[in-house]
């Protein structure tokens, strides 16, 4: 059984048909036939963009994914070569790096997900469901089910299972479930960098040389940023952001203005050579956020928690969909080595999902502790000025390295460790390179006057 159905749930159920005859997917949500917008996923009118490991796993579990996706019109590109990436030294060499991204909407791409899932003859999908409580065995030491209610009310039912994977994401009430059946809660870090989005569609007029726009931003001088992605049929997301609390405007006239704060010209030209087809979005909860499950004393064997669920990320990286994806994959590994079978499913399979998190969550928090440290005018400890200065000078150099844009990139998609970043070549040129100038004192791309 699955607890919701967005990309992980998909995922989760697709990878548990190998070893079960039944699965039953549980989502909150009435379930659209195509690829419209439903409450449950809030974060998908927000850019979405899939990490080439990510997109490598989803293509083997569902196999033609992509030209599927690229049928409808999403695009696909070499990250190097066609999308312009600026980092806060300035913009980083266009080249190709042999990394090949798709950028679906992730409507599209949950769409097409769930189309597959629901085909699957083992599959049963049961939406307008809501899950309100986990079932255990009268010794507690097992989970055997959840309590679900239709989401329109009504009465209580409880829904059997040899496995419980909950992928309810960000707001999974399962630490609520799990004291209710008489476990401990888990404890929960927490590291806010006070990051928002700010999002726009737009009807692009005229063909852009880029299919995608990313400006990242650098604490703790530069709050803001852009990421920018054409989705097909020159419809383009446009979210920009802005971190330490510092968030870019949703009323029309200020989101455009602090679009041309930014100083990008490929900015301005797409957002000239466009129409808006939607208000300006705001999404905030943004926190990364691990629940230490694998921590925990006790635990329900034939439990697992995936996805946002158990480890939900700042949205900046685009990490989510790809950890989550993974995950799914480690549970199929975990039950294959166990011949399929379940029991004894649970810490084990939790720890295996921690650790699949740990990197990500390095990358993810390291520019937000800055942030949480910047916002309450602490001062950082020593050990993370040090990983703060690394990174700027290894970011300048990549605006003139191509070979370090290579690594940076494989290291972004997850397909090379971070310490890639620190191989001999690249630590010697960080190190001692000429000076670098900082964030601070770098000047500011200046933005050309609009309509010039
Ligand atoms: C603004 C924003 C931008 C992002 N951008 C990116 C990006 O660029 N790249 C990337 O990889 N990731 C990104 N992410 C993260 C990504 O959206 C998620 O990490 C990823 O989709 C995995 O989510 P999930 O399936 O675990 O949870 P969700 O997508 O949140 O799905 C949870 C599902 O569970 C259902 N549900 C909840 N409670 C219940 C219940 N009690 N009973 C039944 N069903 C329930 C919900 O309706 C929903 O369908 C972004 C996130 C945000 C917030």
């Amino acid at each position: 059984m699955v607890i919701g159905s967005g990309i992980c749930g998909l995922t989760a159920a697709r990878v548990l048909t190998e070893h079960f005859d039944t699965v039953t997917l549980l989502e909150r949500d009435t379930l659209p036939d195509g690829d419209e917008r439903r409450r449950g996923t809030p974060q998908a009118r927000h850019v979405h963009g899939l990490l080439a490991r990510g997109a490598g796993h989803l293509e083997d579990l569902f196999p033609g994914l992509r030209t599927e996706l690229a049928q409808a019109g999403a695009p696909v590109y070499d990250h190097g070569a066609g999308a312009r990436t600026r980092v806060w030294a300035g913009s980083l060499p266009t080249v190709t790096v042999g990394l090949e991204v798709q950028t679906a909407h992730r409507d599209a791409l949950e769409g097409a997900l769930r189309r597959r899932v629901a085909a699957l003859e083992k599959v049963a999908v049961r939406d307008a469901t809501a899950v309100t409580g986990l079932h255990v065995s009268e010794d507690g030491t097992r989970a055997e089910g959840v309590s679900v209610t239709p989401a329109s009310g009504g009465s209580t039912e409880v829904i059997e299972a040899d496995l419980v994977v909950d992928a309810s994401g960000r707001n999974s009430a399962l630490p609520d479930w799990l004291t209710a059946a008489g476990y401990p809660a888990p404890k929960e870090t927490v590291v806010d960098g006070g990051l928002a989005y700010a999002t726009r569609t737009v009807q692009v007029e005229r063909e852009q040389p880029a299919q995608g726009l990313q400006q990242m931003n650098q604490p703790p001088d530069r709050p803001g940023g852009v990421y920018a992605s054409h989705t097909g049929g020159g419809r383009w997301t446009v979210t920009l952001f802005g971190a330490g609390g510092q968030h870019p405007p949703v009323d029309d006239e200020g989101w455009l203005a602090c679009a041309e704060s930014l100083g990008n010209e490929d900015l301005d030209r797409l957002l000239e050579q466009s129409t808006p087809v939607s208000g300006v979005f705001q999404y905030k909860a943004t926190a990364n956020r691990w629940r230490a499950y694998a921590g925990m004393r006790r635990w329900p064997e034939r439990l697992v928690a995936l996805g946002d669920s158990a480890t939900a990320f700042n949205p900046v990286f685009g990490q989510g969909m790809t950890i989550a994806v993974g995950q799914c994959v480690a549970l199929g590994e975990a039950l294959a080595a166990r011949g399929g079978d379940p029991a004894g499913l649970g810490r084990q399979t939790q720890r295996m999902v921690a650790r699949s998190a740990r990197i990500p969550w390095l990358m993810a928090t390291s520019d937000d502790l800055v942030w949480s440290y910047a916002m309450r005018g602490a001062r950082l400890p020593l050990h993370w000025r040090a990983t703060a200065w690394y990174k700027q000078r290894l970011l300048h150099l990549a605006t003139r390295d191509p070979g370090v844009v290579k690594t940076f990139m494989r290291v972004y998609h997850m397909l090379a460790s971070p310490a890639a970043m620190a191989a001999p070549r690249i630590m010697s040129r960080v190190l001692f390179a000429a000076k670098s100038p900082s964030p601070a004192s770098a000047a500011r791309p200046v933005a050309a006057p609009r309509g010039s």
